[in-house]
């Protein structure tokens, strides 16, 4: 199983996941005509998009996916709200039900996560996928303020590492949402520690807010917690900043 991230950040999330059986995208919240240069490769090569949720993101070129015949799976409320719900194309999964997308078997869980703005709760999943081709699995958890499951031992964590308490400063007027919003370092390593992870090889630390995150901080406190190699998510491999 090989994980990639070619976008990762509050302005356009784009990940890839293959086994070498079956290639599917998770998150599309850049351009769609900015996909090709970053995947190296068509969109339209791969046999699915998992979305989160819909904020933009992450669910940036779900239209214009399905209009291509990419499968869009992701859940009710995010296909609604992203104007997909009725395309051939799109595909509901339901919590804790599993789906199966070529060789693998996806289960999404529940996310807590705010609209930071409004302050309002967005339905958001994450998704936890087997591999049948070689066995691996893979938590994929982004934009929610704490994991609410533990997760059987998996090969590969991608996973919201957005801020660290030093790095928000106490006047931040949206410092109280962004805690109820994106997970924080300390939040991160408690529920890395409360899992299993003695067949974990690889660690990504996605979705690491530009002002309150410290990508070279966070990879050496997560290495430091649990042994584990671990790598921080370009934010974008175009522009990297
Ligand atoms: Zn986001
Ligand atoms: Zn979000």
């Amino acid at each position: 199983m090989k994980f990639r991230p070619y976008a990762s950040s509050s302005e356009g999330n784009l990940y890839s996941l293959n086994d070498g059986q079956t290639s599917i995208l998770i998150e599309c919240g850049v351009p769609y005509n900015e996909m090709t240069g970053l995947i190296g490769y068509p969109p339209t090569s791969f046999m699915a998009c998992l979305v989160s949720h819909a904020h933009k993101d992450h669910s940036k070129s779900v239209k214009e996916l399905v209009r291509r015949g990419v499968a869009v799976c992701c859940s009710e409320s995010t296909a609604r709200a992203t104007g997909i719900l009725n395309h051939s194309f799109s595909v509901v999964l339901e919590p804790e039900r599993e789906t199966r997308i070529g060789t693998f078997d996806v289960m999404p869980f529940e996310c807590q996560h705010l609209d930071v703005g409004s302050g309002t709760r967005i339905p958001c999943f994450g998704y936890l996928i087997r591999s049948r081709d070689d066995g691996e699995s893979m938590v994929f958890a982004t934009d929610t303020f704490y994991l609410p499951v533990k997760f059987p031992p998996v090969q590969i964590w991608a996973v919201e590492c957005n801020w660290a308490t030093d790095l928000v400063p106490l006047d931040c007027p949206y410092r109280d949402r962004l805690f109820q919003s994106h997970m924080g370092l300390h939040v991160l390593i408690d529920a890395l520690r409360q899992n299993d992870l003695t067949r974990c090889r690889e660690i990504h630390l996605i979705h690491i807010s530009k002002s309150h995150g410290d990508p070279e901080m966070f990879v050496k406190e997560i290495e430091a917690a649990t042994g584990i190699p671990t790598y921080a998510a370009p934010r974008n491999i175009r522009r990297v900043s």
